[in-house]
């Protein structure tokens, strides 16, 4: 018989930001699992609020936002995480907010500072459970600057592609790696030059990474930087 030894982690909130595709949800998954913590996806409200755009307009071909229409129409979307994942009141976007079409936009509509407010404030609002483990770009930074822990996670970019595009191609949707790899240099870039809330690493961030690492590897790591953090 194998006993499992829980590690009990006081009630504390976990930011993990980094680079796209650096494995940051996949990581806070499993925290979320091992730590029985409640885990909340950042990029996907702005992924959610990306397809709301793309779908009513808001955004064109050449990715000009209609900023004050856009701002306007967030205050009646009900974006939230659900039983399936992520939605717009009863409709589960989940699958759609994963596509190259949402992917080619979501960094110009998150340079937007109505849309970041309105997805701040949704994110502080499922955040004041405590117990959080929440990834993005801006989380150690901006959103929960006083998070216990912060991780800033960060891996080859070629590594990145090739396991976004894997991810991809195991769900059904169409992924060659070059396009994958010119999406995810774009977004860092253009995250990392926002004016608002640019993607970078908090001074108290400890830095992952995981190009060369397993998951488990991983778990490993942050158990840890856990124990020693938090004296246990
Ligand atoms: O994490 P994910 O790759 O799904 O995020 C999609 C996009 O959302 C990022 O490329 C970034 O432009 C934006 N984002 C952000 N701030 C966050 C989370 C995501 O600007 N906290």
């Amino acid at each position: 018989m194998i006993i499992r030894v829980l590690m009990l982690i006081p009630d504390i909130i976990i930011a993990i930001d980094g680079y796209s595709s650096t494995g940051k949800s996949s990581f806070a998954k499993m925290i979320a699992k091992e730590f029985s913590f409640l885990y909340l996806d950042s990029g996907a409200l702005y992924r959610g609020v990306t397809l709301f755009a793309i779908e009513n307009g808001y955004i064109s071909d050449d990715n000009t936002i209609n900023v004050p229409e856009l701002a306007a129409a967030l205050e009646y979307v009900d974006l939230k995480f659900g039983e399936g994942g992520t939605c717009i009141g009863d409709r589960c976007i989940e699958q759609e907010i994963r596509s190259m079409a949402v992917a080619g936009k979501v960094s110009p509509i998150a340079t937007v500072a109505e849309v970041r407010a309105f997805v701040d404030r949704k994110l502080r609002e499922f955040g004041k459970a405590k117990r959080v483990v929440m990834d993005g770009r801006d989380i150690g930074t901006t959103v929960f600057p006083h998070a216990e822990l912060k991780i800033f996670m960060t891996a080859d970019p070629l590594i990145r592609a090739r396991r976004r595009a894997d991810e991809m191609a195991a769900k059904g949707m169409e992924a060659n790696i070059e396009d994958v790899l010119k999406n995810l240099q774009e977004r860092d870039y253009i995250d990392s030059h926002r004016e608002v809330s640019p993607l970078t690493q908090a001074e108290d961030a400890i830095v992952l990474d995981n190009s060369h690492m397993t998951m488990d590897e991983q778990i490993v790591w942050v158990k840890e930087v856990i124990k020693e953090r938090f004296g246990l």
